[in-house]
């Protein structure tokens, strides 16, 4: 049975290219980039390269960049690092809809008795700036918003907030996971101080992931040990995944804007294949500021994984709500949050597009979808027969 992969917010396959850049450096190219031998100072250069190509897609010095174990490594040290180095500031400001690797972080640090303020979002997904000004005061160590959502694609209008956050002196660091690769970034021109993201979800391996730390930005070193990532982040780098993430940020750079031109393309058809032919369905998100490879639905009265399940008969790949929340029963925190109500956020679907999707594939996924259904409708308690 074919796979039709529909869950990239999840995770994306790794490039070809990123496969072909990064096999040498297990088995022919493994010295340590710390060595002193000309072997090892190869492997560094190869570390540096990896570096600029990252700095390039971001628009940022090559120091600037520090590798980490993925995106939930560079949300943890991001926050826990910026309230280490300021430790007489006790306020946290975050939203309701972040990821778990922010949320989760923030809400323990509340636990050690921060003050921790969740700006609530509309039902569109967003918060309201004005709410996000009366709370900056001199006691905020950080604010830490995403810069798009993993679930609905909403994405925030990070540049005026960064710059809003900045005017006060406060510390500013998103969670860029979902957006890096999908949407142009431009940190040259932005009041970002910190900024996260994950190599797998832009085509490179698991378990690698950025964090950028504009220049001048105190921030405590999160892991210990030898001098590597300048003495912030100790440990012998994962070579092979920096390699990878290096190259994905270059093709990312190079083909960003025709590729997510074509993927728009194709999920604005799987939406509107979908809407026309579910009645009591609607999309979830932001509809005019969205990441162009997200579509969230709700399908009212039915539970979101049978129909999960009944697509995964016919090889169709997608998320209810995030695949890190998914296996518990509780709706999505996201959906939740911006509203939607129970009976919905309990049957949505995430529908997350790549590169690598096609016409036929999605032309499939719109036969499919309707009387999947149109038969658990059917099977419903709670659906009248109208639908
Ligand atoms: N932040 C967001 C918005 C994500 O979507 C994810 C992964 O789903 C993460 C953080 C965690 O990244 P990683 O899986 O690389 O730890």
């Amino acid at each position: 049975m074919q796979t039709i992969y529909l869950d990239n917010n999840a995770t994306s396959k790794v490039a070809d290219e990123v496969m072909e850049k990064i096999q040498p450096y297990f088995c022919n190219l493994y010295g340590n980039p710390s060595s002193m031998h000309t072997f090892g100072g190869q492997i560094a250069n190869s570390v540096k390269i990896a570096r600029q190509q990252a700095a390039q897609l971001l628009h940022c010095e090559p120091d600037e960049i520090i590798f980490t174990a993925g995106g939930t490594e560079s949300d943890n040290a991001a926050i826990n690092g910026t309230i280490a180095s300021l430790p007489h500031k006790r306020k946290i400001i975050t939203t309701r809809v972040e990821h778990p690797a922010v949320l989760h972080v923030c809400r323990e640090l509340e636990n050690h008795g921060y003050n921790l303020v969740e700006l609530p979002v509309d039902r569109t997904g967003q918060i309201d700036l004005n709410q996000l000004e009366d709370e900056l005061d001199d006691d905020t160590a950080i604010v830490s918003i995403m810069y798009a959502n993993n679930e609905t694609g909403t994405i925030f209008p990070i540049d005026r907030i960064a710059k809003m956050v900045k005017e006060k002196g406060i510390i500013f660091h998103t969670d860029a996971v979902q957006a890096v690769g999908k949407i142009p970034l431009d940190l040259s021109k932005s009041n970002i101080d910190l900024l996260s993201l994950s190599g797998h979800k832009l085509h490179a391996p698991k378990g690698i992931g950025i964090l950028y730390v504009k220049k001048g930005t105190r921030l405590a070193p999160f892991m210990l040990g030898g001098h590597q990532e300048a003495n912030r982040r100790a440990g012998t780098e994962n070579v092979p995944g920096i390699v990878g993430m290096g190259v994905a940020c270059e093709l990312a750079a190079k083909n960003l804007e025709e590729e997510n031109n074509k993927v728009k393309i194709l999920r604005d058809k799987l939406e509107a294949g979908i809407l026309n032919s579910c009645p009591n369905s609607f999309v979830n998100g932001d509809i005019n500021n969205r990441l162009p490879n997200t579509s969230n639905i709700s399908f009212e009265y039915i539970e979101g994984e049978s129909i999960l399940l009944m697509m995964d008969r016919h090889g169709i790949c997608a998320s209810s709500g995030s695949a890190c929340t998914s296996g518990s029963l509780e709706p999505s925190h996201v959906l939740r949050s911006m509203g939607v109500p129970f009976t919905a956020a309990h049957g949505s679907i995430r529908f997350s597009l790549s590169r690598y999707n096609t016409q036929t594939e999605i032309d499939f996924v719109i036969e499919k979808i309707p009387p999947i259904i149109k038969r658990l409708r059917e099977l419903s308690p709670f659906v009248s027969k109208d639908f």
